[in-house]
């Protein structure tokens, strides 16, 4: 499925089948989750050049390799976002190749996991943890390990607010638990099938994102890419509490009292991820264990599963299975 115009539907397309390169792996492709992201691949994203294979949360098996890797064929593997880092930039240098000036992402400047085939570089591939189906592994190659990363500059605070309860929010939310935290859930004003699936998911509290949550907040996490939330959050946590952005697109932040901020509150991003927040969530997920809600489409069917994603119509990850 191609997106061969900025803020067109997606095209099915017959492609031959790719040949990997030095350092690739030929995937077969066995589901590939929808992520916010590729809503945003198709129009409010600057740099994306059709025509282009959206998808970037890919369980794939291994059909073959080019020079340099020994892989066995039929091994499962994940691709994530991050599909490449220059590994000698100040920030890669650093551990931080999430910024790497250079760094080419999954279903952005990469053909990505919307088809049936795929190539990715094995370096930034991931085996996928046994006891995991193809289409509940998905989400948590994205949703789930940016949603880690989200976590953990969040701090080790107890109260956890997140804003938007899909994808993300509920992998997040089953690892706070996990970890003994409490989880506060906003979503949309009148929401209330995401509310309760908040609460089916063991939200302690679930309301609107103009509410104010029981208790003072330790930490939040926004999801949903709408920048009014920002001073909502900022409201809601207590002083050295943390806000943590954790979307690549959001529309402006409407200007706020610096009272909000005060306090020694810390209003951060979080961009991409890295390899080792895949790697650790990934190890993490099967002790939780995590279980991705999802509701799956067939490839033909992406436009359809991307409309229900932008109308707030799914509960949980949908993921496309070719
Ligand atoms: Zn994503
Ligand atoms: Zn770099």
């Amino acid at each position: 499925m191609v997106l061969t115009r900025t803020g067109a539907p997606l095209e099915l397309e017959e492609r031959p089948v790719p040949v990997p390169s030095d350092g690739e792996v030929l995937l077969r492709v066995r589901a590939c989750a929808v992520c916010r992201t590729d809503l945003h691949v198709d129009g409010e994203l600057e740099s994306v050049r059709p025509p282009l294979v959206p998808g970037h949360e890919i369980v794939g098996e291994v059909v073959s390799a080019g020079a340099g890797v020994s892989i066995a064929a039929g091994t499962r593997l994940g691709v994530p976002w991050l599909g490449s880092s220059c590994g000698r930039c100040e920030f890669c240098a650093r551990g931080q190749e999430n910024l790497c000036d250079t760094a080419r992402f999954t279903g952005y400047q990469i053909d990505g996991g919307y088809a049936e085939y795929t190539v990715a570089d094995h370096r930034y591939c991931f085996p996928i943890p046994e006891g995991l189906g193809d289409a509940e592994a998905a989400p948590l190659l994205c949703a789930g390990a940016i949603g880690y990363r989200s976590l953990r500059m969040a701090g080790a605070g107890r109260r956890l607010g997140l804003y938007g309860f899909g994808a993300a929010a509920h992998l997040v939310a089953q690892i706070a638990l996990f970890e003994g935290r409490e989880v506060y859930a906003f979503t949309r004003e009148g929401d209330r099938a995401a509310q309760e699936f908040a609460r089916v998911m063991g939200a302690r509290w679930s309301g609107s994102s103009d509410e104010s949550p029981p208790v003072e907040l330790d930490a939040a996490i926004i999801f949903a890419p709408a920048g009014p939330l920002v001073p909502a959050a900022l409201r809601a946590v207590r002083k050295g509490g943390t806000v943590v952005c954790g979307g690549i697109h959001m529309s402006d932040i409407p200007s706020f009292p610096y009272s909000l901020l005060w306090g020694e509150r810390v209003l951060r991003s979080v961009a991409n991820l890295t390899r080792r927040d895949a790697a650790e969530f990934l190890q993490l997920a099967p002790r939780v264990p995590v279980r991705a809600r999802v509701e799956t489409f067939r490839l033909d069917e992406a436009n359809a599963a991307l409309d229900r994603l932008r109308h707030g119509d799914l509960t949980g990850a949908a993921v496309l299975i070719p």
